[in-house]
């Protein structure tokens, strides 16, 4: 396992690297935030991205999207994977926003993880994301980087994200869901990470490293 030190040298160095990282998900406000991550489940952003960019220009608050109603909502976002699903729970969401919630999306972890479709993935993305705090919201590709780095041994999200509020240091909390998430997405990939691209190879303990860039 790291240490602690190490652990610091890696967030150091993917902060001078990238030092406001952020979503790839597009979102107006608050509320179209939720409605991305919550229709990003299992799904990626850029397909997310492609239904919601003109559904957003029609719909940004609950009101709307209860006006909207579900049968134009899942005609809207038809390409995303389960989105039968999705569309009951977002509209279902929306109305639960309107009558308990002002129409805003609260700012507390119990009052999200409520809302239908909001696990605490979710919760913690809309907590860091729009409300700054420094929670990581781990998913598979949190758990795959911190395992192969060495910064963690864990087999489940929630255990990965216990381990990574203790382990990294406070001052690299609130970036490091993006950063460990962006590295996971672009360097450190399932099948084949591209370790000879990666700005943390020094550190990283992973044995099976694949430094060659392969010609195909
Ligand atoms: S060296 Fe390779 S396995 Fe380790 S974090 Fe970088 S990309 Fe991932």
């Amino acid at each position: 396992m790291l240490s602690i030190s190490a652990i610091e040298e890696i967030f150091k160095k993917l902060s001078v690297l990238n030092p406001e990282p952020t979503t790839e998900l597009e979102y107006k406000n608050p509320y179209t935030l939720l409605v991305a991550v919550v229709l990003s489940a299992q799904s990626t952003d850029k397909g997310v991205n492609k239904a919601t960019r003109t559904l957003f220009e029609k719909v940004s608050t609950p009101q709307q999207m209860v006006e909207f109603g579900e049968e134009k909502l899942k005609q809207a976002i038809q390409t995303i994977g389960f989105y039968n699903t999705k569309a009951k729970n977002i509209i279902r969401l929306s109305e639960i926003l309107i009558q308990e919630h002002q129409g805003q999306v609260p700012q507390n972890r119990a009052a999200l993880e409520q809302l239908p479709g909001v696990g605490r993935k979710t919760a913690n993305v809309i907590l860091n994301t729009v409300f700054g705090k420094p929670v990581i919201a781990v998913d598979t590709h949190i758990l795959r980087v911190t395992n192969r780095l060495g910064i963690c041994t864990a087999k489940t999200p929630l255990e990965a994200e216990k381990a990574l509020m203790e382990k990294i240091p406070s001052k690299y909390l609130q970036h490091a869901h993006h950063w460990l998430i962006l590295h996971g997405r672009y360097i450190c990939q399932a099948r084949k990470p591209k370790c000879y691209l990666c700005p943390v190879v020094d550190i990283c303990e992973y044995k099976e490293k694949n430094l060659v860039k392969s010609k195909t």
